[in-house]
């Protein structure tokens, strides 16, 4: 089954770790699996050959093992709103085999939703059809976007029910990523096992994930690795704010060390921008609303750098976690000018954006129209913006300062939108899309995802063929709740 058309190589290394950092199981097999989802183009990259479709279902529905996978469910724990858990780990998704590609990179495959394992705790093991698809969508939606994240290489649905709310459609995902290692493997490690653990799964990662580090002196190289995965994580945040996206759950066992988006529950892009949205219905606090993501960020590095505690000094701990502000405040700085086409520096740009914010906060203006309506200015005119707003004047009044901002630029308007819309994506992945795709795909048919996930390929082209599917979401697509239950 692993063919000759097949270009990847197979290289079990998590595994290689001591004992008690995973636990060996086996998938419980799902009945009648359909394949729903498959990526070619990220087989491809892989060296895998998509032709062998048939296999590759039975795989997802853990109906079959390949010759070289040694499944295991990773243990970790984390702090889940807050609150330090040590009952979790891989409750219901497992590590298949580790693959090097034709190019090099190096993936974890990971099947969401194969059965239980010892850290299951409440849980069945499964997923349902509904989440599998938001997260296969929206993780194509992000990397496609430029946002680093895990991907999606194919997702099966199965005949057997599920009990969540109702009774709902068994599925499974072949998730992958560069690692699944999250920041919660090293709170398991320092909290149950001690600074020796830490030291084990610290030089596993970077001799995996960071091998350019490998020639530093060992305090140096800690030190470095800290600042690389905070460095990352400031960037994936700015990375989110920028573009509107409201992770939902952002415990830090769902923060990976590669700096990816990582476990998509109740995330949500914003249609009307508001500032403290929160998307998970269970995050009654709101302790991560979308204005909350930065300092959540930070916190989450603060516990990652608990854990080295005893492996590295306490003032390049501190050091480390100073990259976060530094980092992310470029970053999302730089994002929002090249989303505003500004490329000179002016003192009254933190401003111009701050009161950006503020007016599309009071006014309830789509976040994503409104930064393609000013892309197309020269094209099309105020028209886009302004129409998004009751009261016109509020934009008029805005858009006579970004104006006066622009005659000191130096690119011509043309050109300025021609950037702006590289950076300004027309598509996003709406909640209520998903929703349409996901109410087709219960009813067995496909089509509509696939429809999707092709748009979302290319957001940032104009696609006129495909505007409704940039339009404002219909009046029963705003504000969906969506709970943590998958
Ligand atoms: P999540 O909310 O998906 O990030 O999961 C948090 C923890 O609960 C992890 O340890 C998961 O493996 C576990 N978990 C979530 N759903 C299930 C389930 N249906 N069965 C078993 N464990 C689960
Ligand atoms: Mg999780």
């Amino acid at each position: 089954m692993v063919t000759a058309l097949s270009k990847f190589r197979i290289e079990n290394r998590y595994v290689k770790l001591p004992k008690h950092f995973y636990s060996h199981v086996q998938p419980t097999p799902l009945k009648e699996p359909r394949m729903v989802c498959f990526n070619d183009e990220l087989a491809e990259e892989m060296g895998i050959d998509p032709s062998e479709k048939d296999h590759w279902t039975r795989v997802g529905a853990g109906q079959e093992l390949l010759e070289g996978m040694e499944p295991i469910a990773m243990k970790y724990t984390g702090h889940q709103f807050g609150m330090y858990n040590p009952d979790l780990g891989d409750g219901r998704g497992l590590l298949m085999w580790e693959s090097y590609g034709p190019d090099g990179r190096h993936w974890d495959w990971h099947l969401k939703g194969a059965g239980m394992t010892p850290y299951s705790r409440f849980g069945d093991g499964r997923a349902v059809l509904r989440s599998t698809l938001r997260e296969y969508l929206c993780s194509e939606a992000m990397h496609y976007l430029g946002i680093p994240t895990t991907r999606a290489l194919f997702m099966v649905s199965a005949k057997d029910p599920v009990m969540r709310e109702s009774i709902e459609t068994a599925a499974a995902l072949m998730r992958v990523a560069q690692t699944h290692i999250r920041f919660g493997h090293f709170e398991y490690a320092a909290y149950h096992k001690g600074p020796e653990a830490v030291r084990t799964l610290l030089d596993h990662t970077i001799e995996m994930h960071f091998p350019e580090l490998l020639e530093l002196p060992q305090a140096e190289r800690y030190l470095r690795w800290l600042e690389e995965v905070v460095s990352r994580t400031a960037r994936m945040v700015a990375q989110w704010q920028a573009v509107g996206f409201c992770h939902g759950v952002m415990n830090s066992d769902n923060m990976s060390i590669a700096g990816d988006t990582f476990d998509y529950g109740p995330y949500a892009f914003l249609d009307d921008f508001d500032a403290g949205y929160i998307c998970n219905h269970t995050d009654q606090g709101g302790r991560y609303a979308y204005n909350q993501q930065p300092q959540i960020g930070f916190i989450n590095c603060q516990f990652l750098a608990q854990t080295l505690t005893n492996v590295m000094d306490e003032d390049d701990l501190r050091r480390g976690l100073r990259r976060y502000e530094t980092v992310y405040n470029s970053r999302f700085q730089q994002l929002m000018k090249q989303k505003l086409g500004l490329e000179q520096e002016s003192e009254q740009d933190m401003s111009l954006i701050m009161d950006l914010f503020g007016m599309l906060h009071e006014h309830h203006i789509d976040y994503t129209l409104f930064f393609r309506g000013l892309s197309t200015r020269h094209a099309r005119g105020n028209a886009p913006v302004r129409d998004l707003f009751v009261d016109r004047s509020v934009a008029d009044s805005w858009l006579a300062r970004y104006d006066e901002r622009l005659a000191s630029e130096t690119r011509s308007p043309e050109e300025r939108d021609t950037a702006m819309r590289a950076v300004n994506p027309k598509y996003i992945l709406r909640n209520y899309l998903a929703q349409e795709a996901i109410q087709d795909a219960q009813q067995g048919i496909y089509t509509t995802v696939h429809k999707l996930l092709d748009i979302l390929k290319r957001p940032y082209d104009e696609q006129p063929e495909n505007e409704r599917y940039a339009a404002l979401p219909p009046d029963w697509g705003k504000h969906m709740e969506i709970s943590c239950s998958s």
